[in-house]
Formats: C-alpha cells, structure tokens, sequence
C-alpha cells in the first residue's frame, strides 16, 4: 500500500487544524469533529493550545483510505515556534500549504514558501475558508502566483479546461510533451511535476463546512508518488518529546529498512541502545506495532541520547535549523530552588523543544534561555509549572548578538608549559551572511599526522567561539588549518585544544570585527486611521519597507527592522490600535548593526581581560613557560609562515577534506582473517570520525547519504522557430507569399521537418493566429516537428517567450527570429538566439550534408 507523509503548514488562524478535522471525518478515522473554537479539536491536545487556541506542538494523525495510508503532521504555525516546523519539514514527502480566502498570503505563509523550498518538499495549496472570500478564484489565485510562484495551477475542476491545460503544459517537458502530442495530459505525467516541485495544485474550500474538502483527498491520493526506499536501515529524528507519563519519545520517520522491537539502534555520535516500543500516534492514543518499514512515522521509548534532527542509521544529521533564538532572559527561580536541579530539567526541555536554547552563564550563576520572540515567554513559564512545578519568571531580555570578520588573517596559538606542545596556525576569513561557520584543512598528513588534524578539527567544532568586541559568538566565517606541529614525546591531547582556542582568538584579534545584530522582517495591520503613528514610529525605528497596501479598513505594512527596535513594539500598537492591531514578526537572519559602537560600549567586553579565551601564546624558554602577548606570537613561531595563493590553498583543501573523511578499509581477503581476530579478542571498531565538520563536496558523501534527488531526466535541445517572422525574413520563402500565404508555411515546415531530422533537435514552429477571431489556439504534430498555432490575444513571441523561460531550466534551448524586441527577451529567458540569417545557412548546410547522405 502507497504510504505517504504529509505536513499541513500554514500562517497561524488559517485554518489548519479545521482542516485536518475534516480530512480525518471525511476518511472516516474520526467520527465527529471536534471545533477549535469549542477547544475540542482532534490533534490541539495540548492544554496552553487548546487555551490560546493555536497550534504549538507537532502532533500526528493517521488517515486511511483504501490504497493509501496518509500520515498527517501538524506543525506549529506561531511564527514564534518556527524552529519544530522546519525539523517537521525534514520527514515530509508532500505539504499542504493552507492560505485563508480572506488574507491571502501572509508574512508567515511566504516564510513556510521559502523553508519549504529549501527542504524541498512537494507542495499542494489549499485556499481555505472560501466562504468568506470577498473575490472570485481566478483573483485569489492570481494573487497566489504572483506571491509564490506561477507554477501553482487551479485543480478544482478535475476536467481540465483548455486554458488549464495550457498552464500546465508549460510546467515541465514532460507535460508539454504530452500537451503537444495528445492535447492531454496523464496523472503520471503530474504526478512527476509534483513531485519535483515544479507543479503546485491548487484546492479551494471550507474546512469548517466541510466543503472542498473531498477533492483535496482525492487530489492527493490522485498526484502523489509511492516512494522508494533502501533496504539498509536509516531514520531522522524530528522531535523528543515526553508522553506525559514521564517516558522519552523519540518522534522519527523510517528513511531506509524496517525498524522492529528490541533492534539495536545507533546514533551517529557513536551510541547505541535497543528500542523498547514502537508507537504509532494518532491525536493522543497509540497503536504498538511490533514492526515498521520504511516511509512510516513513529514515536519509539527506549533511546535516551537522540536530539532533534540526528540521523540514525544510514541517514546523515540535519544543519541546525536556519531560525534560530534572537532573545535572551534571564530565569529568575524562586529561592527554595537549588539553581542546579533547575538547570538539568531546563536542559530536558530543551532536548524536546530544540527552538528553546537553556544556557548555563558561570561567570554570573545564572540561567539563560534564548528564544525567537517574546510570545513564546508565557508558553514557555506556563511550561515549566506544568512540568516541574516552579514558578519562574524572566529578566529583562537581550537581544543575541553575533560577530564576524571584515578581512583574511591569519591567528597562531602555541601552548608549551614544561613538558607540553601544541601549535596550530589558522586562517579566519569572511563568508557570506547566513553561511555559519566552517572548518576546513589545508595540510597534508606529511605535515601533521592525520590524528592530530582530527583532534584540532573536533576542537574547533566543539566550541563556541567567541568574537572580541562584545564577547558574542562568531559566524560567517570560515576557518583553515594551514600549519602545525606536535611533539614526539610531549604533545598530550589537551595541547591542541589550548593551541587551536588561542590561535582563533589570536586571529580574531588581529582582523577587522563587525557587529552583527538579528533582524526580522514583519507585517503589521493597522486600521487605517492609525497609519500615520505606524508609519511614524516604524521609520523612527530605521525598518525599511518592502509594501504596504490597504484591504478594507484596515492598512497592510510589511518591511524589516531590527529586532532591538521592534521587540516590545506588540504591547504598543495594541494600545493605541485599541486593541485592532496585529504584528507578525519572523526573524530574517543577521545583519551589520546599526548601532555598533553604542552596543559595544554598553556591553563593555574587553577581550585581552578574558583569561578564559585568550588570544596570548605560551612558550617554553630554558625549561619555563611564558606568555607572549598577542601581537608578538608570530615572532615566535615555529612551523614557518607560508602564505600560498588561494588556489593551492583550495585544492590542498580538497584534497585533505577527502582523505581525511576516508575510513580505513578493510580488503575482501583479509576478512576471513578479522572474523578470527574478532573471534578472540572482541569487535574491532573502525576509529571513531571525530565531529570534524569538514566541508565534503557533494560528490564524496557516498550515495546513501544523499536524499534521493529527483533526477533531471530530460536535457534536450529544443529549437523553436518564429515561423512568420522566418517566412518575411527568407527571400525565397518571401516570394512565396505573393502567392498564397499558406503554400510560404507548408514550405517552411517542409524544410523544418528535414533540419529537425538530420540534426535530431526538437522543433516547435510557431504561427501567430492571435488575430484570428475565436482562434483557441492549436497544436499539430507534422512528422517530426510541432506546429503551434497561437491563441486570440496571444502573439508568437509571447507564446516563444512563456515557453523558452519554462524549456530553457533543464535544455538547451535556440530560438530563429529576427524580431528586435523578442531577441531581447529571449536572451533574458535563458534561451539562445539564432538570426534568421544564420539559421539560413544552417539550414542550407543541412540540405546540403542530406543531399550528399542520399548521393
Ligand atoms: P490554525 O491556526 O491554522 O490551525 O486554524 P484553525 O483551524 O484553528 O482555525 C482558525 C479559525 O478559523 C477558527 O475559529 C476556525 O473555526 C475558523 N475556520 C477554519 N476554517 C474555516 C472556514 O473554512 N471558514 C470559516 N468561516 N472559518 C474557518
């Protein structure tokens, strides 16, 4: 039976969950729906959800039709709590993304559009809550397409109309194959283009009546492909969560094999525990299955060290997630709590809710928690009581700043106290906004043995590092070991830990730091006689505006400010909004601040005082160790400074990143051989890979790693002829004309059809007939090539440019014309031109190598 995954996302109050209620009436897996509004909906369980009536945690629910079981995931849809969607995400096969009637897209919605692109789930659109909508479809979803993409295609009449067909032939290849020869197009064929997101249906209904709602089943069911899976057992990890009953649950999907009861699992940090049960969750109760293959979701007790986003088995671990907490408070506990018993139950609550980030401050005592927006702060108290019974309150919260590098340096650490060694040179230098930090090894083995490149490389990883102006952690860089050296006898494990820490502070020190602070791009709606102040205090905040328009009585502004700025400002506009604003905030990365020097100030970090991360060296002279200030270090070094020229230095990385991944590999013959070793003295396991993040090009991660990419199968090249623009631009064919316009095209298409033949290219000819009255525009296969003829309203050129944008993804693609402003177009397109002059002698040529062919 056909299983399939599937995520509803949408902007918060779209109608998610009503729509999820009536899938599950309509398949029959529930027998009444429960009303969000009567807080007694099937998957909000939750009891702050069913209180503030959102959805907040993921929850599950099975859907079974007769040739397809239908896993549901609901993820979060608070802005706030975007971090759990997206690792929801990463265990989708399909997506539906839910838009409301009456809002259209939304700030949110266009966020979900852009993760789930990145983590490239095939997506349906539902536009729900249609009974409200204030216009027609063809409105709605013209506005849909111009927000997302024009490839999201009306699927509410399931006989597609001529003109549906005609959008969705220029979807794929393909389909416009099929549309050029049958003037149909198969569920196979749509299936495909779903599947590589190149085809977005689109549904409509009302999931509070129930309306549309059979459709969206059926169009699911109908379009959807059965996936294939390896055999070798492999599994992501989406959430940990606790069953209320005080036990684990590891939530993850089966990519690869089956999973049963009682199987030894192993994680890829080197672990390994047995399953105790496996459960499928629908709402709140479970099934135990003692089984599970591949492609299934499940929740499983018994394993005690997955986190969120671990790959099990053959599956690799996911990136940490692109959102990330921008706030930071300050736990304030009552004083009958001991600060440390706090702390190890915080830490639990953020292994289930990976957005939550619980950090221990040493130098203060205190407890930090980061988060990615205010609202998030009363789930999280209301949390804490529910589950340890403490009352917490928060500080004043802090934004999370970062830091980064302007320039390229270079930064030494040596550490030899008596009887100690360790030097590491690392090269710091910028990468793009929003890259995080990589680490990468420019030397051979020859120059440092392969086990200390490991160690220096877990230690890079292992850390936080942190910048010199403010003390806060560092990103967008990337880092290179370019020297070292051990010692024989003296070098100890913990020396390159001290070598590499110093020698990337030492960097740091030297190079040119920015302050970077979080952003977050934001859509608020004010009434409208409220614009002004908006319009006011936003611009006193420095946002920057990206539209504002007005729906009804109300204003829509949407833009990006800085989350400083912008934090804070809710509480305002409800006030003088009288309670008729809204703000919806969406953190949009990092960005310069605009306040640095103010910041820093205020922050007032000064790096050479922190003992704990120096960028000084020790060296060790007449058998006694002593500091050398930053800036001297390189006048002590010993590996020799050597500064290549960036392509060595990338093809050294290259080459180093690929050998150093290599595990050591046991021949076929020797086999026999470690069985009897084995035998006698235990398992021997291939050394551990250290978490030396190295940066592997895609080509060395073997097959299985990789998430089976859809296969670009089609690399064709396309020719497509402006067929009167050709006709006037040939004198012979010119001539012709004079006579009978249609004896010039028969020719031109009889000469087509010979070139199409002898080069193998596939030919489209288009004819305008766009003033022809009523002309519906036609397709005909003559021979070999294709004859189009263009719709009332619709010239050749438009025709050629629609087409040539779509073909020219994965084709090459030419096109003849002599048309001035067409060529323009057409180069912007992607495709190639060809000028009526040259694809005369072209064609010339090709008559002639034929003629000869015959002779
Ligand atoms: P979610 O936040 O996206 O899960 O949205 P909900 O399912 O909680 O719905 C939000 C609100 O919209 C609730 O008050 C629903 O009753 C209402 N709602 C959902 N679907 C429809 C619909 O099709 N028509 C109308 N009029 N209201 C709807």
């Amino acid at each position: 039976m056909k299983k399939i995954v599937i995520g509803i996302l949408a902007h918060v109050d779209s109608g998610k969950t009503t729509l999820t209620e009536s899938m599950l009436l309509k398949s029959g897996d529930i027998r009444k729906a429960g009303r969000v509004d009567h807080r007694d909906t099937f998957l909000d369980t939750n009891e702050i959800e069913r209180e503030r009536g959102i959805t907040i945690f993921s929850k599950q629910a099975v859907m079974h039709t007769p040739l397809c079981e239908i896993t549901i995931l609901d993820t979060p849809g608070h802005v706030d709590f975007s971090a759990e969607a997206e690792r929801v995400l990463s265990v989708l096969d399909y997506a539906i993304l839910v838009i409301s009637a009456s809002e259209g897209v939304q700030s949110h919605t266009e966020t979900l559009w852009r993760l789930l692109a990145k983590y490239d789930v095939p997506t349906f659109v539902v536009v729900n809550k249609m009974d409200l909508a204030l216009s027609q479809k063809a409105e709605i979803i013209g506005n849909i397409k111009a927000e997302l993409s024009d490839n999201i295609v009306d699927f509410s009449d399931e006989n597609f109309s001529e003109e549906i067909l005609d959008e969705l032939s220029v979807c794929t290849e393909g389909l416009m194959n099929e549309y050029l020869s049958e003037n149909k197009v198969s569920e196979k064929e749509i299936q495909r283009a779903v599947s590589s997101r190149q085809l977005f249906p689109c549904f409509f209904g009302s999931a509070l009546k129930h309306e549309g709602t059979d459709k969206i089943i059926s169009g699911l069911l109908k379009y959807t492909e059965e996936k294939v899976y390896p055999k070798e057992f492999g599994a992501r990890v989406f959430k940990i969560s606790d069953d209320g009953k005080g036990t684990r649950l590891t939530h993850l999907k089966i990519t690869g094999g089956t999973l049963k009861v009682k199987d030894e699992v192993k994680g890829k940090s080197d672990w390994s525990e047995k399953i105790n049960q496996i459960r499928i969750y629908s709402g709140e109760k479970y099934e135990t299955p003692e089984e599970l293959e591949a492609g299934a979701v499940c929740a499983v007790t018994g394993l005690s060290k997955t986190f969120s986003g671990e790959g099990l088995g053959i599956e690799i671990n996911l990136e940490s997630p692109v959102l990330e907490p921008v706030l930071s408070y300050k736990v304030v506990l009552p004083e009958s709590v001991n600060i440390r018993d706090a702390l190890i139950k915080l830490k639990r609550l953020e292994e289930e809710e990976p957005q939550l980030k619980i950090a221990w401050k040493e130098e203060l005592s205190e407890i930090h928690i980061m988060l990615m927006g205010e609202v998030q702060l009363e789930i999280v108290k209301r949390l804490i009581k529910s589950k340890f019974d403490i009352d917490a309150e928060f500080g004043e919260g802090t934004i999370s700043y970062k830091e980064t590098v302007a320039d390229k340096v270079l930064g030494i650490g040596h550490f030899e106290p008596l009887r100690h060694y360790a030097e590491v040179h690392l090269l710091v230098e910028p990468l793009k906004a929003g890259s995080g930090i990589k680490f990468e090894s420019a030397l051979s083995f020859d120059e440092l043995d392969r086990s200390w490149q490991r160690l220096i490389m877990t230690h890079l990883s292992e850390k936080t590092h942190i910048g010199v102006l403010t003390g806060s952690p560092i990103t967008d860089v990337k880092i290179t070991l370019t020297g070292g050296r051990a010692h024989k006898k003296h070098t100890e494990g913990g020396d390159f830990r001290q070598a590499t820490y110093r020698a990337v502070r030492n960097a740091l020190m030297k190079a040119k730091s920015v302050l970077l602070e979080p952003r977050y791009d934001f859509k608020m709606t004010v009434p409208n006689e409220n614009v002004g102040r908006a319009l006011n205090d936003l611009s006193m905040m420095g946002a920057r505006f990206s539209s504002s328009h007005l729906s009804g009585e109300m204003s829509v502004i949407s833009g990006n400010a800085s989350v400083s700025k912008m934090r804070g400002y809710q509480k305002e506009l409800i006030s003088y909004t009288s309670g008729r604003g809204r703000l919806f905030c969406v953190s949009s990365g990092y960005e310069p601040a605009d306040d640095a020097d103010e910041i820093i100030q205020r922050i007032g970090y000064n790096p050479e005082r922190d003992t704990e991360n120096s960028p000084d060296s020790v060296f060790c002279s007449h058998g006694a160790g002593f500091t050398v200030k930053w800036d001297e270090v390189e006048n002590y070094a010993d590996v020799e400074i050597t500064f290549e020229t960036e392509e060595e230095l990338a093809k050294r990385v290259t080459e180093n990143a690929k050998r150093l991944s290599e595990r050591p590999k046991i021949e076929a013959s020797d086999k026999e051989l470690m069985a009897i070793f084995e035998r006698t003295y235990g398992e021997i396991k291939a050394p551990k890979i250290e978490g030396a993040r190295i940066v592997k090009a895609k080509e060395e991660i073997p097959e299985r790693y990789i998430k089976p990419k859809k296969i670009k199968k089609y690399d064709k090249d396309y020719l497509l002829v402006d067929g009167y623009n050709i006709i006037h631009a040939w004198e012979d064919l010119k001539k012709l004309t004079l006579d009978s316009l249609d004896v010039a095209r028969d020719k031109l298409i009889d000469i087509l059809c010979n070139y199409s033949g002898y080069t193998g290219c596939e030919t489209i000819v288009v004819f305008d007939a766009y003033k022809v009255k009523g002309s519906r525009g036609e397709v005909e296969k003559i021979n070999n090539i294709n004859v189009v003829y263009t719709k009332e309203a619709e010239t050749a050129d438009m025709y050629i440019e629609k087409v040539s944008r779509k073909l020219s993804v994965n084709n090459r693609v030419r096109v003849a014309t002599s048309d001035g402003l067409e060529q323009l177009i057409i180069l912007g397109a992607g495709a190639l031109r060809v000028s009526a002059e040259s694809f005369k002698k072209e064609v010339d040529d090709a008559i002639l190598k034929i003629r000869e062919m015959i002779d």
